[in-house]
């Protein structure tokens, strides 16, 4: 069984196509490509942002994509200004921490209009858009 969302169906899930909730979401694309879970339970999510709204969009993000929920426990998040998605395959006990790079941060300020900031996270690179911390 295949299991996580498509971008689409996430943008469905969060109820707008924001920038956040698409960082969120490439953080958990990239840990199932680099950590390999075999199921649905192996990977855990601490998503390290300042809580509040956008940035805490990309918790949604990461429940999306790497199946990493408040349900099913296998998420948690602290409030902080690192911008960091630390995941760990309790299976392999493989850990990867992803940072979101500074001038993305920077970047997303200049933005007028959501969409605008959402294809311009689109149209990055996986490491163009975070760094290994
Ligand atoms: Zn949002």
């Amino acid at each position: 069984m295949s299991w996580g969302l498509s971008i689409e169906e996430a943008v469905k899930f969060h109820g707008h196509p924001g920038p956040w909730l698409l960082i969120g979401y490439r953080a958990g694309s990239i840990a199932r490509s680099k950590l390999r879970p075999r199921d649905i339970h192996d990977l855990y999510c601490i998503v390290k942002v300042p809580n509040k709204v956008p940035y805490s969009c990309s918790i949604d993000g990461v429940q999306a994509s790497a199946c990493c929920t408040l349900g099913k426990g296998n998420i948690v998040t602290e409030n902080g200004e690192d911008f960091e998605f630390v995941f760990v395959n309790r299976a392999s006990g493989d850990v990867l921490r992803l940072r979101l790079r500074k001038s993305v941060v920077v970047k997303l300020q200049s933005f007028k209009s959501l969409e605008e900031a959402f294809n311009y996270v689109m149209g990055l690179g996986d490491w163009e858009l975070f760094e290994l911390s």
